[in-house]
């Protein structure tokens, strides 16, 4: 008899609906709240690969994530004029991965994963939890609109900045590593000039701005600068006014790029930080994704720890048949360590996407320059993007939804995965 069989789930974003997908497929009850409206879009573009990619493939969804991604070819960095100053061709990637590499928009990851959940869950948009109290054999759960419920378990999914995470732990400095970063990421269209698959790359000590061409005449612009302990503004205006006045001087297209960011309604700012907590869980409660351990963007593999992170929750909860203290502590042990290793090497990268000085700058362009020596990209890319975690088996019982075969039912052979 499975115990604990109704979830309440904050956040329906990467580690959300996979947590609930997953759940359902365990036997359980899995209900949503998410605090928009409706689901996000726009944002900025991720690349996605290993267990992540493993983990949608189970779920059925591999044709449709490389039918809205990208397969860039190219990190082109370029210097005030426009030309090439160093970079290499990403084929590297997708040697390593066996073609299971493919770039495409967080809310498009967002929403494919989404449509797995909605229509079989309930989903509850425009709420948030603003209380949770545990009792014997549940958890109240206090909503912002809609009234008070009871869920026998409740984890949060719900990012960064976590409201979970604050009403059950505390507040997020306790746990929120800076890296002493900002990053800033929005969409304009018809921006020229175009280059298709290619990423490319502008780069001041301190500060980087990228360009990627999306489909539909669209073009994304990434900002990563460093903010040492600075607090960062919190209003879109101000936001606007920081990015302005930290790549007024760039060249390249920077002004451009500026008139653009001034035109645009929506830009994604935050912090560029880790969460780093001692537990993942307290009595009832649990977290996942970003909210429990977010690895940064300088990870580049925050949304594939974020499904890890659920599908190992949701497989340790039916393995355990509910018993949430047994399941919870399984859960950390089985992905603590392969977490932390994650959060050190994003640590290491931090220096490498946005060099602070001019000559970390120059030793960056030489290292990428050097990738084009035979072998040398495949020795230091393997390294870190070779997943050193096996996907624990499970037994579910019916994935709706799945491809079909690709979610074993029990009993399961090891040999499959
Ligand atoms: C610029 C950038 C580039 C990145 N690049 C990569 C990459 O290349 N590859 C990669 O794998 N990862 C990348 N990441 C990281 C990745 O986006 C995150 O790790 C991933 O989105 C985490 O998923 P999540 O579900 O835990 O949180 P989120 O995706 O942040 O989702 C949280 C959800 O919770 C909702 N929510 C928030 N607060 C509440 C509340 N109080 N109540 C209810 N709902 C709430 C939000 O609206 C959202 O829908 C990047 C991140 C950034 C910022």
């Amino acid at each position: 008899m499975t115990r604990n069989k109704t979830v309440l789930i904050s956040g329906l974003g990467i580690a959300g609906p996979a947590l609930a997908f997953w759940l359902k497929a365990g036997g359980f009850e899995p209900v949503l709240i998410e605090r928009s409206p409706r689901l996000r879009t726009g944002g900025y573009v991720i690349d996605f690969w290993g267990l992540g990619y493993d983990i949608a493939e189970r779920m059925g969804l591999t044709e449709d994530i490389h039918r809205v991604g990208y397969h860039v070819r190219e990190l082109r960095v370029v210097d005030g004029h426009g030309r090439r100053v160093a970079g290499f061709g990403t084929s590297v990637f997708r040697e390593l991965t066996k073609g299971r590499f493919v770039t495409l928009g967080r809310s498009q990851l967002s929403q494919l994963l989404a449509g797995k959940v909605l229509g079989t869950s309930e989903v509850m948009f425009g709420d948030e939890i603003v209380g949770l109290e545990e009792r014997k054999d549940s958890v109240c759960v206090q909503f912002k609109h809609g009234g008070a419920r009871q869920f026998d378990l409740v984890v949060g999914a719900d990012g960064l900045h976590s409201q979970v995470r604050t009403l059950v732990f505390g507040p997020r400095h306790q746990f929120e590593t800076r890296l002493g970063y900002a990053v800033a990421a929005f969409e304009a269209t018809n921006y020229r000039p175009r280059d298709e698959d290619v990423y490319v790359l502008y780069g001041q000590p301190g500060r980087m701005l990228g360009r990627f061409t999306l489909r539909d005449n669209r073009t994304l612009f990434l900002f990563v600068f460093a903010t040492g302990n600075a607090a960062l503004p919190d209003t879109p205006d101000r936001q606007k006014e920081l990015l302005r006045a930290s790549y007024a001087d760039g060249e390249w297209e920077c002004s451009r790029i500026l008139d653009e960011l001034g035109r645009t309604p929506e830009l994604y700012f935050d912090e560029v930080s880790q969460i780093r907590m001692p537990g993942w869980s307290r009595g009832r409660v649990a977290l996942v994704g970003d909210a429990a351990c977010c690895v940064s963007l300088l990870a580049g593999q925050g949304s594939a720890l974020a499904m890890t992170s659920a599908y190992v929750l949701a497989g340790e909860l039916a393995k355990a048949a509910g018993r949430h203290e047994e399941a919870f502590r399984q859960y950390e042990a089985v992905l603590r360590r392969y977490i932390e290793i994650k959060q050190a090497g994003a640590v290491r990268f931090a220096g490498a996407l946005a060099p602070k000085t001019r000559w970390g700058l120059w030793f960056r362009n030489q290292v990428m320059n050097a990738f084009t020596i035979p072998g040398l990209a495949r020795f230091v890319v393997g390294r870190e993007i070779i997943d050193t975690l096996r996907l624990p088996d499970y037994c579910w019982g019916q994935a709706q939804g799945a491809t079909a075969g690709a979610v074993p039912a029990c009993p399961v052979s090891r040999d499959r995965f």
